[in-house]
C-alpha cells in the first residue's frame, strides 16, 4: 500500500509499505481521512518523548471496513463506514475497568506509538471501531476524535446547565470545547484567542471573543461575571501565561480543566488554590464512553455546521508533508484534511 511515512525528523516520504497484518480481535480500515493535529507536528518535529520513526502518523481518521479479524465481536462487515478511538489499553488495569482507559499506563496512541492512518490502510482494535450514521461525510467523521476530546473535557469540568465558561486558547480544540460547552447549557461561553483567523470563526460561530493582545483578559473576564469569576475555565493554549490566567478568571470553588499540552513545566500559586478552595482536573484524550457519544454527537445538524466549518485546508496523502507545513506554519489554519482515497472525497 502507500503511506506517507515519517522516516526522519522533518522529512515526510510517500512511498510503498507493507499493508498491516490483523490479529483476530482487529480489523483492518480502508482510511478515507484524516485530520492533521498538533500532535502529528510535534511528533514529525521530534518534540514527542516517545514517537520514533520510521512511523506513519496520524490519529483523526474515517474509512470503511476493508477486512475483519475472527472474532469481529462488534459484527462488521466488508464496506461499512467506521470511525475509531485511536489508541490500544490493556484492558484489565483499574484505570481501564473503571472507564478511565485513556490514561492506562499501557497507553499506545495511533501514529505515536504505533502507526496511524497517514496510509491507504490502518488496522485497529475491533471494539475500538464505531459504526458511523447514514450521510455522515467522511471529512467532517475525521473530526469525530477532537471533538471527543472536546466532550472528555467538558464532562470532567462537571459543567453544569446555566453555569459560566471561560476557554483559553481557541484553536481547534478551544472552539470544539466552546461549542460543547453551549450545546450543555453554559450560560455565558468567554473564549481567548489572538489569531485574528480565528477569532472570526470563533465570532461567525457566535463566541464572544477576547483578544489578549488587544484589551486585559482577566478585567474582561471578571467584568463579564460581575467580579466574580467563571464557573469553570478550560486551559487549551499550554502556556505559561494561560496557567497564571486559568487561576485568577475561575471563580471561588470553580474548577479549572488543563487540556493544552503544557510546553513546560509551570509553578502555580498554590496559595491561591488553597484560599479559594480552586478545583484543576487534568484532561488527556478521551475515555471510551465520550469516543461513543461524540459519534452521535456529530450527526447533530449545529455540530456538523461547525466540524464542515474547521476544514480549511485539503491535500492528498502524496503531499502530507506540505499538509502538515500548513498546520505548523499558516496563520489562516483550523483544520487541515488529508484524503487517502485518490478518487472521491466522500466514499
Ligand atoms: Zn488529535
Ligand atoms: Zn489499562
Amino acid at each position: 500500500m502507500k503511506a506517507s511515512v515519517l522516516t526522519d525528523f522533518g522529512k515526510i516520504e510517500y512511498k510503498d509499505v507493507a499493508e498491516p497484518v490483523i490479529d483476530d480481535d482487529e480489523v483492518l480500515i480502508r482510511v478515507a481521512c484524516s485530520g492533521v493535529c498538533g500532535t502529528d507536528v510535534h511528533v514529525s518535529q521530534g518534540h514527542h518523548p516517545a514517537a520514533k520513526p520510521p512511523l506513519i502518523m496520524g490519529h483523526e481518521f474515517s474509512g470503511t471496513i476493508a477486512k475483519t479479524g475472527n472474532t469481529n465481536e462488534k459484527g462488521f462487515a466488508e464496506g461499512e463506514r467506521v470511525v475509531v478511538q485511536p489508541f490500544y489499553s490493556c484492558g484489565i488495569c483499574e484505570l481501564c475497568i473503571n472507564g478511565r482507559d485513556n490514561v492506562c499506563p499501557s497507553l499506545r496512541i495511533f501514529g505515536v506509538h504505533l502507526d496511524g492512518s497517514f496510509a491507504e490502510y490502518v488496522k485497529a482494535p475491533g471494539l475500538r471501531v464505531h459504526r458511523l450514521s447514514d450521510g455522515m461525510d467522511m471529512k467532517q467523521a475525521a473530526l469525530i476524535e477532537p471533538l471527543a476530546v472536546a466532550l472528555h473535557d467538558v464532562r470532567m469540568s462537571g459543567l453544569q446547565v446555566g453555569q459560566t465558561a471561560m476557554v483559553i486558547g481557541g484553536g481547534p480544540i478551544g472552539l470544539l470545547i466552546a461549542e460543547v460547552a453551549r450545546m450543555n447549557g453554559a450560560s455565558d461561553i468567554l473564549v481567548s484567542e489572538i489569531n485574528p483567523f480565528r477569532k472570526a470563526l470563533l465570532a461567525e460561530l457566535g463566541f464572544d471573543v477576547v483578544d489578549p493582545k488587544e484589551s486585559d483578559v482577566l478585567q474582561e473576564a471578571l467584568r463579564r461575571t460581575n467580579g466574580a469569576g467563571f464557573d469553570r475555565v478550560f486551559e487549551v493554549s499550554g502556556s505559561k501565561p494561560g496557567s497564571e490566567l486559568m487561576l485568577h478568571s475561575v471563580k471561588i470553588g470553580g474548577t479549572v480543566v488543563v487540556v493544552g499540552i503544557p510546553a513546560g513545566k509551570y509553578p502555580l500559586d498554590t496559595d491561591l488554590i488553597f484560599k479559594r478552595e480552586i478545583r484543576i482536573q487534568g484532561a488527556r484524550i478521551h475515555a471510551q464512553i465520550n469516543f461513543q457519544d461524540a459519534v452521535k454527537m456529530a450527526a447533530q445538524p449545529q455540530m456538523l455546521t461547525v466540524l464542515g466549518k474547521l476544514v480549511t485546508h485539503e491535500y492528498p496523502l502524496s503531499e502530507l508533508a506540505a499538509a502538515v507545513e500548513t498546520a505548523r506554519s499558516s496563520s489562516e489554519v483550523a483544520k487541515v484534511i488529508v484524503h487517502s482515497l485518490s478518487g472521491s472525497s466522500n466514499e
